[in-house]
């Protein structure tokens, strides 16, 4: 393995400790929700390096992501189930419902975390006083 290989391998593991941790994309220590399971809004900075997360904009990326990725898990998965096992609609829905619930809720800070981790990395200059004009 190049050395070059081993730098894309370190930046992608950096970015997914970040996302797992919901970590500051600068400083990798100061967390960037506000303190609560259930709040899913960014602090305004960071407690650590002062990065001002009102910059960041993953809008609604991350729960489209949720979204097509549950629905290609969880679908497949209730009819290879109704298939095999014939359950009642409502045990589908109180199953699939409260599993797509919990991991929705699971998952969303860190893959929040992960698109501002990656806009943070790939377009950096959101976060310059005198951004470049974009093409
Ligand atoms: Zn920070």
């Amino acid at each position: 393995m190049s050395s070059q290989d081993k730098n894309a391998n370190n930046a992608i593991l950096s970015l997914l400790r970040m996302a797992l941790f919901c970590t500051c994309p600068k400083c990798h220590q100061g967390k960037i929700f506000q303190d609560g399971f259930l709040k899913f809004d960014l602090k305004e900075k960071c407690d650590q390096c002062g990065l001002d997360l009102s910059r960041s904009d993953s809008a609604d990326g991350p729960a489209v992501f949720l979204i097509f990725f549950l629905g290609f898990l969880l679908v497949p998965l209730a009819l290879i189930v109704e298939v095999k096992f014939g359950w009642p609609v409502w045990v589908h829905v109180l199953v699939w419902g409260s599993f797509g619930l919990i991991l929705t809720l699971g998952a969303l800070k860190p893959i929040k975390s992960f698109v501002i981790a990656l806009q943070y990395k790939y377009r950096k200059s959101d976060w310059d006083d005198n951004p470049p004009p974009r093409v």
